[in-house]
């Protein structure tokens, strides 16, 4: 589509970072585009809609960036899942799988309540570990995944295959 189109155009591919190897796909031109920027931030927000959300949780750092606008637009709460330490209230905690080593991401155990229906929104989809990290916490905290929402899917790492069974039948879309 026209829209698609025009987000495509506005993420730039930077090679070997953060490391050798590795194709980074930045969304520094796509926020600095006000068009592009609101463009995507209506399309999650329909999604948001769609699925019945009632709160939007932002991945840290970028899906805050791009979950926080989508949830005022939808009406919807918006909930910070971070990197493990920086939440001062009482947390719930998840350890996921990294290449090499593991991460832990947290949320407030508060923000989240049983009925509550979450869009998850980040910008890229990669292995899928920090998305199945944040799916548990959220059904931890009592509530349910009404879908995960992403910019991009990075499709030869097969994100999408390992989190069939945490998603549920909650849609995983992708722009
Ligand atoms: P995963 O846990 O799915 O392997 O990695 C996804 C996380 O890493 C997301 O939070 C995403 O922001 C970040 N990430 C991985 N690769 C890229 C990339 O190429 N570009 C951007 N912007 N983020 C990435």
């Amino acid at each position: 589509t026209d829209i698609q189109e025009l987000l495509l155009s506005r993420i730039r591919d930077v090679a070997d970072y953060p490391e050798p190897g590795v194709m980074f796909k930045d969304i520094t031109p796509l926020l600095a585009d006000p068009a592009a920027f609101t463009a995507l931030t209506d399309t999650l927000a329909r999604i948001a809609a769609d699925t019945g959300a009632t709160k939007v949780v932002g991945l840290e750092a970028r899906g805050f960036i791009l979950g926080a606008p989508v949830a005022v637009r939808a009406g919807l709460g918006f909930i910070p899942v971070r990197k493990a330490g920086k939440l001062p209230g009482a947390t719930l905690r998840q350890a996921y799988d990294l290449e090499y080593g593991s991460a832990e991401i947290e949320v407030h155990a508060e923000d989240l309540a049983a009925g509550d229906r979450v869009l998850i929104v980040d910008d890229v989809l990669a292995t899928g570990g920090t998305a199945e990290a944040a799916i548990q916490l959220i059904q931890r905290a009592g509530a349910r995944v009404s879908g995960l929402a992403v910019l991009m899917e990075l499709g030869f790492l097969g994100g999408r295959a390992r989190l069939e069974a945490a998603l549920d039948g909650a849609p995983l879309q992708a722009l």
